[in-house]
């Protein structure tokens, strides 16, 4: 059975033994297509997460999606372009049900500008990373990332936690809503400034965000007695990152680590210029599209020059994977890229093993099924620090949104292993239900992103796209159930090209097979890339392995 949703009425989450496809597998994906939704931010829109990111192109493909889904054979592929099913034809029960290739743009095309045309006519959409493909969690989904980047910064420069420290950031959307229990988890005392009101809400709502504070004086002195106190505390407040980044510089403040997650990598559907309401915003977004950017622009300027001015001062400034930097570069911030971008300051070394942000839906819609893989993640990786730290803080603090999901970053064989003992619980009775087994699109063979992912790669290979195409190709020979390749839509058209996949452990041996060779195969590929950029820790991860490394 379904369960109400409270955040999302229209949305259900779903759940139960009840098949309405004429199989798990499909289940599971319509499954994940409906959980995407009901954790999404604007799903009347079928709005999932960053501002544009869409589960669907339009209700009408939606309804032939799901029509689809329930009427297949096992035996049939769905093919989706952009989120709009296009075919349904016959391949085989080993092949993937549904393959997907969203917003890819032609490279000279590829401007935010000719996509927002595009998606005017309805011929476009942009699936974000995991909207489109169906493996969106909420904000849990880059949970783990964030604390990471906590941690190594707490280890380099704070001696191991950041208790007693002020972190400073924006944007409590989709994603940006893991960053205050990322924070507090930390041990630090986070400050989150969102000009939406209702985000904020939301996330205090689904137990992310501890307070809202009245006003700026307000949440700075709760800050500060939570440093002084070393309570961990997230604190948000509404207002606009621009004109309080600057506020909070003026007044002589320097946080410790400041960092941004608005979506400012689209300037016409994400970032809210300063001195705008959310509402005139909406109204310009088809007949002032011209003012909206050059507005937005202007205020990153102002937004990134105080983050400059903090990291001047001693603190620790990162870009946390918005493309904040590039939209300052372009408003002329000469050296906006003095700030580091997350991925290569602080966890290149676990990409470069492809260790990164793996996750799994329990499809049962039970929290039973989650709390008895933790057990086994546990059990299987006693020695594995960042794992079993990460349970145990996640057990404690993560609520569930949606369909009960964990997220863990594991490595090269660690996934496949913990996926094919998922799929014994399954048959053996011992889950209540099938459970699908995913990633992020940020992922070690996964993502071509020469401004978040790729930069600065040791050989200069940042815009290369050609790994997340072959990965595509590889996981389609490997028997995963959902294969998609994602380009950026809105502001980051023409940045990036990602490559997502799916497998149902439905407790059959044909799942056991897909799970194994899909999942080795995707990480044995991100190991690869990273050997190929030249990277130590990669060769290293080739010889204990056994990894498929052709050397030239
Ligand atoms: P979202 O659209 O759901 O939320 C963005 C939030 O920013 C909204 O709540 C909005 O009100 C707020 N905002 C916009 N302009 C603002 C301003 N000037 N001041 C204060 N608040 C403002 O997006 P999301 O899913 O939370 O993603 C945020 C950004 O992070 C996107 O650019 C996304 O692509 C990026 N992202 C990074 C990673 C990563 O791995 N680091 C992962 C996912 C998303």
């Amino acid at each position: 059975m379904p369960k109400a949703n409270p955040r999302h009425p229209d949305f259900p989450i779903p759940g139960g033994p009840e098949l309405r496809a004429k199989g798990w597998r499909q289940e599971a994906l319509l499954r994940l297509l409906e959980n995407v939704l009901s954790v999404g931010e604007d799903p009347d829109n079928l709005i999932v997460y960053a501002a544009l990111g869409k589960a669907a192109r339009n209700w009408p493909a939606h309804r032939a999606i799901v029509k689809a889904l329930i009427e297949m054979d096992e035996d049939q592929t769905l093919i989706i372009q952009s989120g709009k099913p296009v075919g349904l034809l016959k391949t085989h029960a080993k092949a993937p049900l549904v393959i997907m290739a969203n917003c890819n743009i032609v490279g000279q095309w590829a401007k935010a500008e000719v996509f927002y045309e595009l998606q005017r006519k309805g011929l476009i959409c942009w699936g974000g990373l995991t909207a489109g493909a169906w493996q969106y969690i909420g904000s849990q989904g880059v949970i783990q990332g964030t604390y990471e980047i906590f941690m190594r910064i707490a280890e380099r420069r704070f001696g191991g936690d950041l208790s007693g420290r002020f972190v400073l950031t924006a944007g409590l959307g989709g994603m940006g809503g893991a960053q205050p229990l990322a924070g507090r988890m930390a041990g630090a005392a986070i400050l989150c400034i969102d000009i939406d009101p209702e985000r904020a809400k939301t996330r205090k709502q689904v137990g992310y965000l501890q307070e809202i504070a009245p006003d700026l004086d307000a949440a700075l002195a709760m800050i500060d007695a939570a440093v002084k106190d070393k309570r961990a505390l997230s604190v948000g407040l509404v207002g606009n990152a621009a004109e309080i980044y600057p506020e909070i510089a003026r007044r002589g403040i320097v946080p410790d680590v400041v960092t941004d997650q608005t979506s400012a990598h689209d300037l016409v559907y994400g970032y809210v210029p300063k001195g705008m309401s959310i509402d005139q915003v909406k109204s310009l977004r088809d007949d002032g599209q011209g003012q909206l950017m050059a507005a937005s622009r202007a205020s990153i300027v102002e937004h990134v020059t105080a983050m400059l001015d903090f990291q001047r001062q001693g603190a620790e400034v990162f870009d946390n994977g918005n493309l904040i930097r590039t939209q300052a570069r372009e408003g002329g911030v000469a050296n906006a890229f003095d700030i580091p971008i997350f991925t290569e300051a602080y966890l290149r070394p676990l990409f470069a093993r492809a260790i990164g942000p793996f996750r799994w839906m329990a499809l049962s819609g039970e929290e039973s099924d989650i709390a008895r893989i933790d057990d086994l993640l546990l059990d299987m990786f006693p020695d594995n620090r960042i794992v079993t730290n990460w349970i145990r803080l996640a057990r404690e603090h993560i609520p569930f949104e949606g369909l009960p999901a964990r997220i863990a970053w594991l490595g090269h064989g660690e996934r496949t292993a913990l996926a094919r003992r998922v799929n014994q619980l399954v048959a053996s009775g011992e889950l209540r239900g099938p459970v699908a087994f995913s990633r992020d699109h940020l992922d070690a063979g996964a993502m071509a992103h020469p401004n978040i992912m790729t930069e600065r790669m040791k050989d200069g290979s940042d815009a290369i796209a050609d790994w997340p195409l072959l990965d595509a190709m590889l996981l389609c020979s490997s028997m995963a159930d959902l294969v998609v390749v994602h380009s950026g839509g809105g502001g980051y058209a023409g940045y990036m090209t990602s490559c997502g996949v799916t497998v149902v452990a439905d407790g059959t041996p044909d799942a056991d097979e897909r799970l194994d060779h899909a999942l080795t195969n995707d990480t044995s590929l991100g190991v690869i890339r990273y050997a190929d950029a030249g990277y130590d820790e990669s060769f290293e991860e080739i010889a204990a392995k056994g990894i498929g490394h052709v050397k030239v």
